[in-house]
Formats: structure tokens, sequence, C-alpha cells
């Protein structure tokens, strides 16, 4: 099963990422991790991306595609996966598309956890102060401006995906186990 979570910055696409991994026994492939890892372990990749990922901006779509490409054909994604936190620009739905066609594969459902950006802001702060600052980029002000990136550039996937009949949308104010359970009652009527 090919799935993608859209939804706004503490929406709970990680959270539930990490619930459909064990449910339905398929990797998540988060490139916001992704990222964490190559700006950790300072790689080329990580020294490029670090500045942009702090400040709340998007990393190029070619190299995020390019790292979603190559990470789909590593053999724990033959039976399928979780996309989190791509794509996040039309650019990049419109480069899923043609790597799956490339790969003979295709998506089966897209599942859009909707969230009120207030909630958000104080859901991020929150989980800023647990964490104790593990993300750089979970601060008041990074945050604001990551809102307004999805609403800019990631929101306009939900009608992409509409149009293309996989879109199925998700109340993410609800109790995590109620939202896994929506999301699993999507997928299996897609
Ligand atoms: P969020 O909590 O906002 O959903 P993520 O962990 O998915 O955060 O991503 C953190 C940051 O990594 C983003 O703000 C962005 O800078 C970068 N990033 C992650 N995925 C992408 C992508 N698909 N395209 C461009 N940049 C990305």
């Amino acid at each position: 099963m090919r799935l993608v979570l859209l939804g706004p910055p503490g929406a709970g696409k990680g959270t539930q990422a990490q619930i459909l991994v064990k449910a339905y026994d398929i990797p998540q492939l988060s490139t916001g991790d992704m990222l964490r890892a190559a700006i950790a372990a300072k790689t080329p990749l990580g020294l490029e991306a670090k500045a942009i990922v702090d400040r709340g901006d998007l990393v190029s779509d070619d190299i995020v595609s390019g790292i979603i490409s190559e990470r789909m054909d590593q053999p724990d994604c033959a039976k399928g996966f979780i996309l989190d936190g791509f794509p996040r620009t039309i650019a990049q739905a419109e480069a899923l598309t043609h790597m799956l066609d490339r790969k003979g594969l295709h998506l089966d459902a897209v599942i859009e956890i909707k969230a009120d950006p207030d909630v958000l802001v104080e859901r991020i702060i929150n989980r800023a102060k647990e964490s104790g600052g593990a993300r750089a980029d979970d601060n008041e002000d990074v945050l604001r401006k990551r809102l307004d990136v999805y609403t800019q550039q990631t929101a306009p996937l939900v009608n992409f995906y509409a149009e293309r009949g996989l879109l199925k949308s998700v109340d993410g104010m609800a109790a995590i186990e109620e939202v896994t359970a929506a999301i699993k009652a999507a997928i299996d009527k897609s």
C-alpha cells in the first residue's frame, strides 16, 4: 500500500505515520527526518539544507524528489510506504507521479489531516518544551513561517489529489486513536 499523509506542521502526520507503520508493516518515508539526519551527520546535502530548514523554508524540489526516489528503491519499500512530508509542492507532486510511473507503481490514497492553525501553534510550542529544543525549527516565529509556507505551497495539493480521486480527509483535531480509526476506515474504502 502506498500512502501520502498531507497536513500542516503539528497536525500529527508523524504520530499517525508511526502507528500506520506497525498496522500495515510498511515504512514511513519522512523527508523531514531524512533532512534532519543529513544535517546532524553534516553530509554535503545536510550542510546545504541546514539554513533553509532552520528558517522554515523548503529545500529544493529536485533534492527532496531525488532522496525520496532513491529511498523507494530500498527492499523494505517493496510492499509499500507512507510518505510523510513529501510531496510539499505541486512540482513535487508531479515529480512523484512521474517517479511512480517509471517504477510501475501508483498511490492508493492521500490522507489529509485537517487541523486548526491556532491549535497547531500551541501544540508545537509544547512539543518544543517537551523535547528540550531538539528541533531548531520548533519556535514560534519559524513555526508561523512553516504554516505560511504550508498554506501557500502545500495546501494546493488538496485539490490536486481531490481531482485525481485520491483524497481522503480526516479531522486531525480528534483524539489520536480516533484519527487513526478514521484513517484506517478511509484506507479500507480506497
Ligand atoms: P513539519 O513538522 O513542519 O511537518 P517536517 O519534519 O516534515 O516538518 O519538515 C521540517 C522541514 O524540512 C521543513 O520545514 C522543510 O524545511 C524541510 N522539508 C521537509 N520535507 C520537505 C519537502 N518535501 N520539500 C522541501 N522541504 C522539506
